[in-house]
């Protein structure tokens, strides 16, 4: 991969980093500000709900956001856009789409086959 291509996902993943963090930060002072709001039970109810909706979405993105990380530190060492099982190039369309895909599209979908075939 040339250098501007590595430029070009390095300034996508450090983007995508920012709005996650972004939208991370806004959802615990949402969090914060509401959680004392509520005196009637059904109410906190509902929103305890709501809570343990956004902390698994939290969740989600303050593991993407580590994913990112790692991508952004592959292409540093520039060890970035190689399959890790199979090792060939995973293309740029591929990584266009899903800049921090770590196998190539052969290698993904036989692990989505035994995924599936292991009843995860
Ligand atoms: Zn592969």
């Amino acid at each position: 991969m040339s250098s501007s291509q590595l430029d070009h996902f390095r300034q996508m993943l450090l983007n995508w980093k920012q709005e996650l963090m972004e939208e991370v930060d806004r959802t615990m002072h949402h969090m914060q500000e509401d959680a004392a709001n509520y005196a009637d039970p059904s109410d906190r109810a509902t929103q305890e709900e709501e809570f343990s909706l956004e902390l698994r979405t939290r969740d989600r993105e303050r593991k993407l956001i580590k994913k990112i990380d790692k991508t952004l530190d592959n292409i540093d060492r520039d060890d970035y856009g190689f399959c890790e099982s199979c090792g060939v190039e995973i293309g740029i369309r591929r990584l266009e789409a899903r800049p921090t895909a770590t196998q190539c599209i052969d290698c993904k979908t036989l692990a989505e086959i035994k995924e599936r075939q292991t009843g995860i």
